[in-house]
C-alpha cells in the first residue's frame, strides 16, 4: 500500500521511472509521449544533457546558501540573463520555488510598493474570472475558477473579478474583434471606478489563459488598452506567465506578442523545465527603487529563495533555448501543429474551438457546435479524454467544465519544444 498522498485517492497510477526526450517511461516499460509537458512544464523533454550536467556541477560546488547571508553565482547569472531579455523596464528578479509563490510575491510586492509611496489605501486587486494563479490562499483568491475556489471560499481574501478576454464564448454577434477587445478591457476601468481609483493596487491577468480556459490569448489591442487604463489610474499591471511564458508561445515572454510590458511578471514551469522547482517574479525598476528608498526590505521571503541548484538548472535551460534556437523552433512548429489539429479535429462534431499560440494549444469540447453549449460537467469528458489518450500512450492535460454551466471541458496540449513534426 502506498503512503503517498496522491492528487486523486482512487486512481492507480503507474510509476514513472525514466525519461527519454519527449517520452516518459513507466516501471512496466510503457512509453508515453508527453503531449502536455505535464502541465506545460517539460519544455525540453526529459533527458536534456546540458541541464543534467549543470545540476550535477552545481551540487558539487554548492547546494544551498540562505539568501539572508549570501547571493550565489547561478542566481546572479540567471537574473542578468532574464533581465537582458525582459520587456519594458523590468529590472530585478525575485526567485521562488514555483508559480503560486511567484504570484503571492507579486501580490504582496504590489501592496508594499503603494505603502512605500504613501498610498496605504490602495488594497484592491482586480483579477479575471476563469483564471488560475495558483493554489496558495492569496493566489487562489486572485484566481477566478469557481471549481477550485468553492471549498475554500470562507478562507479567501475578497478580490474583484472581471470577464476574461474569451472571444470564442463572449464576443457578440456582429461585433468586431477590435470592439470586443476594447469593450472587455474597458470593464477594468469600470471596476476601478466602482471600487474607487485610489483604492486599487493592481490588476493581474494571464496573457494566454492556460489552466482554466485552455490556451486563450487576448484579441489584438486588448492588452494595450489594459495597459493604458492601469497607467491612467496608477494601478500596477501584473502579468502571470507561469504557464504561457518561457518560450511556450514562440516568444520568451508571452506578452511580447501583445506589445505590452507589465510592472510585475511571474514565471515558473518552463523556467526550470521540470528539472528543478523554480519560479520568479520580475519587477520594474520603479518598484524596486520605491522599496529600496523606503523600508529597504521586502516584507516577504521563503527558505528556498534563489536556490543555487534550481538557478543553475534554469540558466542551463536558457542556454539550451539560445544554442538550439528552441524558441524559433516553437514559432516554426506552431503553425504546423495548428494545421494538424485543425485538419484532424476541426470538423469533429464536439470540437467547438481550437486555439493557441506557439506550442500551447487548447481544444474546447462542446455538446453543440452551433450553440457552443458545453457538455454537462458531471460527464467528466475532459478526464475521459485524458484516460483514453494515456492508455494509447499520449499525455494531455484535461480541464474539466465547471458547474456554472458556462465553461465547458477543455484539453490542453503543450508538447516539448524538441518535438518534431512526425511526433
Ligand atoms: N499561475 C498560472 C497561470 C498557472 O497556470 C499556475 C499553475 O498551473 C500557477 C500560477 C501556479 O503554479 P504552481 O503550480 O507552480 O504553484
Amino acid at each position: 500500500m502506498s503512503h503517498v498522498f496522491p492528487r486523486h485517492c482512487h486512481t492507480d497510477l503507474p510509476t514513472a521511472v525514466s525519461g527519454d526526450g519527449c517520452y516518459l517511461i513507466d516501471a512496466e516499460g510503457r512509453r508515453y509521449f508527453d503531449g502536455s509537458g505535464g502541465a506545460a512544464v517539460s519544455c525540453l523533454g526529459h533527458s536534456n544533457e546540458r541541464v543534467r550536467a549543470a545540476i550535477k556541477a552545481q551540487v558539487d560546488a554548492l547546494a544551498y546558501a540562505h539568501t539572508s547571508f549570501f547571493t550565489s553565482e547561478p542566481a546572479e547569472a540567471l537574473a542578468d540573463r532574464l533581465i537582458a531579455r525582459a520587456p519594458g523596464d523590468l529590472d530585478r528578479v525575485y526567485f521562488v520555488s514555483g508559480g503560486s509563490e511567484a504570484v503571492e510575491s507579486a501580490i504582496k510586492l504590489a501592496r508594499q510598493y503603494h505603502l512605500e509611496r504613501g498610498e496605504p489605501q490602495r488594497r484592491h486587486l482586480i483579477a479575471r474570472r476563469q483564471s488560475y494563479h495558483g493554489n496558495t490562499l492569496g493566489a487562489l483568491s486572485a484566481g477566478g475558477n469557481a471549481w477550485r475556489r468553492a471549498q475554500f471560499a470562507p478562507l479567501l481574501v475578497e478580490m474583484s473579478h472581471i470577464a476574461p478576454c474569451y472571444e470564442y464564448a463572449e464576443r457578440a454577434e456582429g461585433e468586431s474583434l477590435h470592439d470586443y477587445g476594447q469593450r472587455t478591457a474597458n470593464a477594468l476601468e469600470a471596476e476601478i471606478l466602482r471600487l474607487g481609483p485610489d483604492s486599487v493596487m493592481a490588476f493581474i491577468a494571464e496573457p494566454v489563459v492556460g489552466a482554466t480556459l485552455g490556451a486563450v490569448a487576448a484579441v489584438p489591442g486588448y492588452f494595450t488598452r489594459i495597459r493604458e487604463i492601469c497607467d491612467r489610474y496608477g494601478v500596477l499591471l501584473i502579468l502571470d506567465e507561469v504557464m504561457c511564458g518561457m518560450g511556450r508561445t514562440g516568444h520568451l515572454f508571452a506578452c511580447e506578442a501583445d506589445g505590452v510590458a507589465p510592472d510585475i511578471l511571474c514565471i515558473a514551469k518552463g523556467l526550470g523545465a521540470g528539472y528543478q522547482p523554480i519560479g520568479a517574479m520580475l519587477c520594474s525598476k520603479a518598484i524596486y527603487d520605491a522599496i529600496a528608498a523606503g523600508t529597504g526590505f521586502f516584507q516577504h521571503g521563503h527558505t528556498y529563495l534563489g536556490h543555487p541548484i534550481a538557478a543553475a538548472a534554469a540558466l542551463a535551460v536558457l542556454e539550451e533555448f539560445e544554442e538550439q534556437d528552441l524558441i524559433g523552433r516553437v514559432s516554426r512548429l506552431g503553425p504546423v501543429f495548428e494545421t494538424l489539429l485543425r485538419d484532424q479535429l476541426g470538423q469533429h462534431p464536439h470540437v467547438g474551438d481550437i486555439r493557441g499560440r506557439g506550442l500551447f494549444w487548447g481544444i474546447e469540447l462542446v455538446e453543440d457546435r452551433a450553440t457552443k453549449a458545453p457538455f454537462d460537467p458531471a460527464r467528466g469528458l475532459a478526464g475521459r479524454v485524458k484516460r483514453i489518450a494515456k492508455s494509447r500512450g499520449l499525455l494531455c492535460y484535461p480541464m474539466p467544465g465547471t458547474r456554472d454551466g458556462r465553461l465547458g471541458d477543455h484539453i490542453l496540449l503543450a508538447p516539448p519544444f524538441i518535438a518534431d513534426e512526425t511526433q
